[in-house]
């Protein structure tokens, strides 16, 4: 059931790219403890019970040990006794070994307290029940985590940059925290931590905390957060690395060999947090840095607080991917600031993110590449949107309207949400619906709310305040209707329709356009190139591309994951030495599960695709690995044709 039903959701979410790319979906019945929260704020992927106890603080000492592929040590948690009557703390775990629990007594020493670690549940892990019936102010929990905790992954030398020392980072969203440390691992929950960790005196340790860029390399780090941040936002990193500044306030952490290409092409960093910050008020989290992690990263990027994390398959040469990076900062204040309460309100986080970040992307690069990026992204949606559930089609479910799935992060969530705000500021006009957005970020900072706080905040402060420019009929369509509402405004590229007239050209007359015209397209264009053609070519097209354009064996991911697909779906069985090589270096699932998704569907082709697999599957994450697994099995399960 799982897979099957995974693999329609990984289908959807990645027939088309977005650009910073969707989660795997998860489709659970949690019969979770939360079940006591009121219906809007029910989190099905978590068993912790915050309205009776929550975390404020946390305190870890761990010790990295990559010979064991293993973090141990222990978690303490400061915390606020909601109810009186409360007398346990509920943690969500997953593959952790719990050592010992023990409780503050008032006259300042620690007792034992009893706990117990439930069966795991295939989705949700092992709820920790921790008695505590005098309602400690601090408890603390010794652990160790599992070489295949969900949230870490540990890379041998041979599968770094350098090929000397090994590599470990956590990837915590959507719920991996929960492997490497127990916690309340759920948005609705917002804590400070510290961190002392310790690990080989050659690996420097990052987390998303005040990383100093003058540490020294002393394999004993301390970290401060002093923001609040929810449990996906806990992230922690170790390997060979070192720093380069791109201005005052920004950065980059790269191996050696990286780190020089990553700061050349992520110079405008420092440009990108001064306009986001005229736009929607203080960048208040210190220092922004970037991490640049190996291929096998299974995301484009995650926006831990002041250390986004960063694929470096975005690094290609020219700056045209950029707009990562604008999506990852943009979290900054739509996410980390304004935090979704429950996973059926992730659009708040993603779609106002892709909205902001096309507002980056315009201010700083101007309107014609803002546009092709918004074009790119709606072409998408449209191609998708109508194939999925219902459900999946709106932004949000209603708040009296009980789900136990963890809805799968899918393009609605970016791109029909970045379509609304768009569509709120047409209709408001930009000035005043900045100032609304602005206010927006102001009015919720630090707190992690539903889909409903956001809409009662505009009709206050959009609809009430400028009546006539929108109905709330119109409102409800966007957040709970299903496709593209009619009154979705429409963005037209000039560019993009040349490269239209440039395909039709092409197909229709065999010429292919001039080379000095190519020779200025960026990768948007080439993504709109490739995009457009029909479902398969003859292998004469195909190879008179390949001897234009190079597509097979190209160093630009977002190039490969479409060309791929549609060189395996024409049988164009020339590309099969590339395209392995491509699904062995790369591990970012958006870029790479298309062309598994294409291959698993002709006997040849699943061949290739078990061959390949089992070859990159020790260098590929556990995410990534989860989704390709997936989809072979689902595809070796179909009856034959
Ligand atoms: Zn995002």
């Amino acid at each position: 059931m799982r897979s099957i039903l995974l693999t329609l959701l990984v289908a959807v979410a990645f027939v088309a790219g977005c650009s910073r790319d969707a989660a795997p979906g998860a489709d659970v019945a949690a019969g979770s403890d939360a079940a006591a929260a009121p219906v809007a704020e029910y989190d099905s992927l978590s068993y912790a019970q915050p309205e009776k106890v929550r975390i404020k603080d946390l305190a870890l000492a761990l010790a990295v040990d990559f010979d064991n592929r293993q973090l141990a040590g222990s978690a303490t948690y400061q915390l606020d006794w909601v109810d009186p009557a409360a007398r346990e703390l509920v943690l969500d775990t997953r593959d952790l070994t719990i050592e010992k629990v023990v409780g503050e007594r008032t006259d300042g020493r620690w007792e034992d307290l009893e706990h117990a670690l439930a069966d795991a549940h295939e989705l949700l892990g092992s709820k920790l029940t921790i008695q505590a019936p005098r309602q400690p102010a601090r408890i603390r929990v010794t652990y160790r985590t599992s070489p295949e905790a969900s949230g870490l992954q540990w890379l041998t030398p041979a599968m770094t940059e350098g090929g000397e020392q090994p590599f470990m980072f956590s990837q915590s969203q959507q719920i991996h925290a929960r492997s490497w440390v127990p916690l309340q691992d759920t948005p609705r929950v917002r804590f400070t931590y510290t961190a002392h960790v310790t690990a080989p005196q050659d690996a420097m340790v990052l987390m998303s905390a005040d990383n100093d860029p003058q540490a020294a390399r002393d394999g004993d780090y301390s970290f401060t957060m002093p923001q609040a941040i929810p449990s996906y936002l806990l992230a922690i990193a170790a390997g060979d690395l070192v720093f380069e500044p791109i201005g005052e306030r920004s950065g980059v952490w790269a191996e050696p060999a990286m780190v020089g290409k990553a700061a050349a092409e992520f110079a405008d960093t420092g440009k990108m947090i001064d306009v986001t910050e005229q736009l929607y008020g203080p960048y208040r989290w210190g220092r922004y840095d970037m991490l640049v992690l190996p291929p096998s990263f299974p995301y484009g990027g995650m926006e831990n607080p002041r250390l986004s994390f960063i694929t470096p398959t975005v690094i290609v040469g020219d700056k045209s991917l950029v707009s990562l990076i604008a999506h990852e900062l943009a979290h900054s204040w739509s996410g980390n600031l304004v935090t979704f309460s429950t996973p059926k309100d992730q659009w708040l986080n993603e779609g106002i993110t892709s909205y902001v970040e096309n507002r980056i992307i315009e201010e700083l690069y101007g309107e014609q590449l803002a546009d092709m990026e918004a074009v790119i992204a709606r072409d998408a949606l449209r191609a998708t949107i109508d194939d999925m559930e219902p459900q999946a089609q709106a932004l949000a479910i209603r708040p009296d309207v009980r789900v136990e799935a963890g809805d799968p992060l899918t393009e609605v969530a970016y791109d029909k949400g970045a379509w609304f705000l768009h569509f709120l500021e047409e209709r408001f006009g930009r000035e005043n619906f900045d100032r609304f957005l602005r206010g927006y970020f102001d009015e919720f900072a630090f707190q992690s709310i539903p889909t409903t706080r956001f809409v009662e905040y505009a009709k206050q402060n959009l609809l009430a305040k400028y009546p006539g420019k929108a109905t709330e009929a119109e409102l409800d369509e966007w957040v709970y209707g299903t496709g593209i509402p009619a009154s979705a405004p429409q963005v037209a590229s000039p560019a993009l329709q040349a490269v239209d007239a440039a395909r039709t050209a092409w197909l229709e007359e065999g010429t292919l356009p001039d080379a000095g015209v190519t020779a200025a397209w960026t990768t948007q264009e080439w993504i709109h190139f490739l995009e457009g053609m029909p479902e398969t070519l003859d292998q004469g097209q195909l190879a008179a591309l390949d001897a234009a354009y190079e597509f097979t064996g190209t160093p630009n991911g977002e190039i490969a994951m479409r060309w791929y697909p549609l060189a395996v779906r024409s049988g164009y069985d020339r590309a099969n030495d590339e395209i392995a090589v491509f699904l062995r270096e790369i591990g970012r699932r958006k870029l790479i599960m298309p062309t598994y998704g294409e291959l698993v569907k002709t006997p040849e082709g699943l061949a290739l695709a078990r061959e390949v697999f089992a070859q990159a599957r020790p260098g590929y994450h556990p995410i990534t690995t989860g989704s390709v697994e997936d989809t072979i099995e689902a595809a070796g399960q179909a009856p034959a044709e």
